[in-house]
Parts: C-alpha cells; sequence; structure tokens
C-alpha cells in the first residue's frame, strides 16, 4: 500500500512541475519508473523481432491497487497491420499506449487483479531491455510535453544521427516546419519556458515530425491529432496514414472517420472490449461503435470529414 501510495503522490508533484518547466514526457516517466521499479529484469535481451506481431494477452492493470483499469484484455495486432482503439474519455485507451512502450507494467498474476502478459514477436516486453523496446516504438501522446531545448533538438531526439536535411523532411511531413521557419533562429530556436512557447497543436506536431524521423517498426498514435485544425488535421492523417502503411500500429481515435479501414476496431469501456470487429461488422451490428459512428456523421459538417488514418489492410 506504502509503495503505491508514494509513486502517485510523486506524480502530484511532478505534474506541477511540468506546468512550470517542460520536463519531457519521457523524462517524466524515467523519473517514476524508478519509483514504480520498470527495469531492466536481470538479464534482459534485446527485442528480437520488433516486427512481429504486438499480442496483449489477458492484460490486467490497476495504478492503484484498488481500482482496477484494464481487466484482462486480449487482441494481437498483426504484424504490419493496425488495430484501433476507441471508447469514451476514462475508459482506459492511454494507457494501452503507456503499457505497450513500458511506461508501466502489466499486473503480476500476484497482485489479485489477474496478471496476463504483453509480447512483441512473441517475446514478454518484461524480459526486453527498455533501450531496444523504445527504439522499436514511436508514440505520438495525448498530450506531448517538450525538452527545454532546440526544437530541432526536440525533433530529431528519435534519431539523434538524423541529418538537418532529415529533420527538416519531417518537419513539413508534420506541417510545423513553415512555423519553425518563421522564427529568428529557426530550427535552433529554444523552446519552452525559457524560450518559446507552443500551443498544443504546434507541440502536437513536433512529435508527429519525431516519430515520423525515427520511423520505427511499431508506432503508437494516441488522438495524435486532436489538437489541430481541421485543415491540418486532414493533410497530416495523410501523412500519418502512410507512415503507418507496413507498421504495426496502434492507433487511439477521437474520430471515427480516421480508423474505418483498420484491421480491427477495439471498443473499450471501464477497461473491457465491450465490441470488437471490422468498421463493417461494427456498423452491421448496431450497436455501442454504430451508435458513436451515427453521431459523429451527424456532428460533422461533410467537407470537413477527414481522409483516413490508416491504409486499408
Ligand atoms: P482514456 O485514454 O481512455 O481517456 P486513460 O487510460 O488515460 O483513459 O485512463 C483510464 C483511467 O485511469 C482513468 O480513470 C484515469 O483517471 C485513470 N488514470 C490515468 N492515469 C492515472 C495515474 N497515473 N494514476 C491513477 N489513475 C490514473
Ligand atoms: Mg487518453
Amino acid at each position: 500500500m506504502i509503495q503505491l501510495y508514494i509513486p502517485l503522490n510523486f506524480l502530484g508533484v511532478l505534474y506541477r512541475e511540468i506546468k512550470q518547466s517542460l520536463v519531457d514526457l519521457e523524462k517524466m516517466f524515467a523519473l517514476l519508473e524508478r519509483e514504480r521499479e520498470v527495469a531492466d529484469a536481470p538479464g534482459a535481451r534485446p527485442l528480437r523481432h520488433p516486427e512481429g506481431d504486438v499480442q496483449f494477452d489477458d492484460v490486467h492493470f490497476a495504478y492503484e491497487a484498488a481500482r482496477p483499469i484494464l481487466r484482462g484484455l486480449s487482441f494481437t495486432i498483426p504484424a504490419g497491420k493496425t488495430v484501433a482503439v476507441v471508447g469514451p474519455s476514462g475508459a482506459g485507451k492511454s494507457t494501452l499506449a503507456r503499457l505497450l512502450y513500458r511506461f508501466y507494467d502489466v499486473d503480476p498474476a500476484s497482485a489479485g487483479t489477474g496478471g496476463g502478459a504483453i509480447r512483441i514477436g512473441g517475446q514478454d516486453i518484461r524480459e526486453v531491455t527498455q533501450h531496444s523496446l523504445r527504439a522499436a516504438i514511436g508514440i505520438v501522446p495525448q498530450d506531448t510535453v517538450l525538452f527545454n531545448d532546440t526544437i530541432g533538438y526536440n525533433i530529431a531526439y528519435g534519431r539523434p544521427d538524423a541529418s538537418q536535411a532529415e529533420v527538416e523532411a519531417a518537419a513539413r511531413a508534420a506541417r510545423i516546419h513553415g512555423f519553425i521557419a518563421a522564427t529568428p533562429k529557426g530550427y535552433d530556436t529554444t523552446v519552452g519556458e525559457r524560450g518559446l512557447k507552443l500551443s498544443g497543436g504546434e507541440k502536437q506536431r513536433v512529435a508527429i515530425a519525431r516519430t515520423l524521423l525515427k520511423n520505427p517498426p511499431i508506432l503508437i498514435f494516441d488522438e495524435a491529432t486532436s489538437a489541430l485544425d481541421s485543415a491540418n488535421e486532414r493533410a497530416i492523417q495523410a501523412e500519418l496514414a502512410s507512415a503507418a502503411r507496413g507498421k504495426t500500429t496502434l492507433v487511439i481515435a477521437h474520430r471515427l472517420s480516421t480508423v474505418v479501414d483498420a484491421h480491427e476496431i477495439l471498443v473499450l469501456d471501464a477497461g473491457q472490449l465491450v465490441e470488437r470487429g471490422t468498421h463493417a461488422e461494427l456498423l452491421a451490428r448496431g450497436g455501442v461503435y454504430a451508435r458513436m459512428w451515427s453521431l459523429q456523421q451527424n456532428e460533422r459538417p461533410p467537407e470537413a470529414v477527414s481522409a483516413p488514418l490508416i491504409a486499408s489492410p
């Protein structure tokens, strides 16, 4: 109990810290990890088949022991395919992304909540080095927090050996190059509290540029375009669709029009899968997804409907 209480309290402190000075999300979790002891297992090996299937096998997870968040989730993202997750806010969607990136570990079976495992190419991610796991995954998180460093550094972070031309190409694809070029120091502009403050949409585009540049075999998009205006959103979705082609991709979608071509769509509610299937299957079922779909159709004017985020399976 005490062990669990401390990290949560720590998170509150950290949150205020982030609001004051921009700390990178990964740094934040690096700090948290020390507390939560998500560390390389003794004898951890590099991830052998990063291009393999991603499998969630009866995954249970709770941030606090008394409140289970994920309750026995099983699904597979076949190698090179896209699986989409939709569902109400608080359902546990971002938690799936955090577990795959191993910000947290799936509960051990001994936790009383169940257990389970996440495997990539058949390897339990708890048994591989964090370095190799994170090298294989690109994540565009729901809320991007940047390093208090240059914008160029923030983009190249996923691939420090990238050339300036490659950094710029990624920035163009993420529609942030024009903005950067218009600043007096360009890519050398410091961002963050002591530098240029970026809007939510600008930060999101930096995170997208970083992920496009990194070009890893596994992609996680967590409401990756939610902070963008619809013109930028449509353009960037086309870029994300081409980036995801042939990659093993987990898309957490806020807009259903972006996931119609997914290999499988999972509807998550209160930590459980309440529906699953292809877009056509879910519409035919006439359940939760079909209702969400018809609501969103009515909400959005036809000219603003976005291009599909992902390529056909
Ligand atoms: P979604 O992305 O579907 O909106 P999340 O996965 O972010 O949902 O969160 C699922 C649940 O877990 C929510 O009830 C949220 O309040 C809770 N939660 C998220 N992060 C933490 C945390 N660090 N500590 C405790 N509870 C958390
Ligand atoms: Mg979320």
